[in-house]
This record gives C-alpha cells, sequence and structure tokens, in this order.
C-alpha cells in the first residue's frame, strides 16, 4: 500500500521529473548532500550542479558523500560539472550566468552541526527571487521548510507570503504540508510557466 511521502521525497519526485528533460541544476543550502546528490543521480551528462552553502562544513560533507558515491573528482566532471561555492545563495546570480532547470532550497540548519546557523528570511527571499529570473520556462523551485525551529516560523511565513503573490500566468505555485500536524516542514514548489 502506498503511504504519503515525506516532504523531502515529495519534493525529490517532482525534481526527478523536471531533470528527465535535461538542463543545470542549483542546490542551494548544501548541507550534509543528500539533495546535490540526488540530482546528480538524475541530471543529463554535461549538466552543470552549483552547490551553495554559507560553511565549509557543508560543502566539504557534500563533497565526500559525491565522491563516495560517483569516484573522483575528475571523473564526476567528465560527466557533469560541479561548482562548489562556499557563499550564500544570495549571491546565486554573481555565480549562476545561464539559465537553469531546478533549484533546491532545504531551508534551517545543518543537521549535526551549529544550530545557530540558519537561513535567514530576509536573504531566503533574496534568493527565491534571483532564482525565478534564472530559471527556464517550465523550470521549477523546489523549497522545503521547517517552521518548528527558532527562526523557522518567520521565515516559512515570509517565503509564503511571498509566493502567494506571484503572477498565476507567469507561475504555478503548490504547497504540500501535513495539515493536521502543528509546524510540521513542509514543500513549496514554484514552476515557471513562460
Ligand atoms: N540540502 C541539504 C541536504 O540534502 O543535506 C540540507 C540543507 S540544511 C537543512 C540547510 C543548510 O543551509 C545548512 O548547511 C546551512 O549552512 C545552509 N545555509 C544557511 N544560510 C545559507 C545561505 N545564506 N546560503 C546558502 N546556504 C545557507
Amino acid at each position: 500500500m502506498r503511504k504519503l511521502l515525506p516532504v523531502i521525497q515529495f519534493s525529490h519526485q517532482l525534481v526527478a521529473t523536471k531533470l528527465q528533460s535535461g538542463g543545470h541544476a542549483v542546490d542551494a543550502t548544501a548541507g550534509n548532500g543528500n539533495d546535490s546528490l540526488f540530482m546528480l543521480n538524475h541530471m543529463k551528462k554535461n549538466a552543470h550542479l552549483y552547490i551553495f552553502d554559507i560553511q565549509e562544513q557543508a560543502l566539504n560533507n557534500t563533497k565526500e558523500k559525491i565522491i563516495h558515491k560517483f569516484g573522483t573528482q575528475e571523473i564526476i566532471n567528465a560527466n557533469r560539472k560541479i561548482h562548489f561555492l562556499c557563499t550564500g545563495h544570495e549571491n546565486l546570480k554573481r555565480h549562476v550566468h545561464s539559465k537553469v532547470k531546478v533549484i533546491m532550497f532545504n531551508l534551517g540548519y545543518l543537521p549535526g552541526s551549529d544550530v545557530s546557523i540558519i537561513t535567514k528570511p530576509n536573504t531566503t527571499l533574496e534568493a527565491i527571487e534571483s532564482g525565478l529570473e534564472l530559471l527556464e520556462t517550465s523550470g521549477l523551485i523546489s523549497v522545503v521548510l521547517y517552521p518548528g525551529h527558532d527562526g523557522g516560523d518567520k521565515e516559512a511565513n515570509l517565503v509564503s507570503e511571498y509566493v502567494t503573490k506571484l503572477n498565476s500566468y507567469d507561475y504555478g505555485v503548490i504547497l504540500y504540508k501535513q495539515m493536521n500536524k502543528e509546524k510540521s516542514p513542509f514543500f513549496i514548489g514554484i514552476e515557471k510557466k513562460r
């Protein structure tokens, strides 16, 4: 019997569908590298993956995970180009100069590390706005939000408010959320229509 998918798996399913037809991708919050690894598994040859995080440790964890799965950096780069960027996703447009098919945001803090280093409402919004400009037609911005931690509530509210106001001719916005559990993580997907 099929169960309801947890939010991360739900986001992965949509991301995989989008990457089937090719295109570049961005992991806006590397963390422990699970989303980067997932996207690499679904990206076509010669596609670029841009990986952002403000913590060196997160990028190292991500690099390690990718190398463990795919082999050396050289082997990986022969197929897909990976860019590790130790900077905030609010600087997206300074580092990504081509259109992309998918941008993943998995907000909050790095699990197993300093929980006071979290994504912040204003920079998250700035990055999502830049992401919308960089997105190809039919591309997807995937955002997983965590209202349960300190500061997460404010961020979740701000992002929710922002996406609700996006023009529906230009963007489709969906919400995937467990309704009967307070402050449970939730998913917002933004698809660029034209
Ligand atoms: N995607 C990750 C994975 O698959 O394991 C999980 C990401 S974790 C929940 C959130 C990450 O966002 C943390 O590693 C944190 O350092 C990072 N972060 C916080 N502020 C950021 C910013 N302004 N730009 C990029 N990353 C940021």
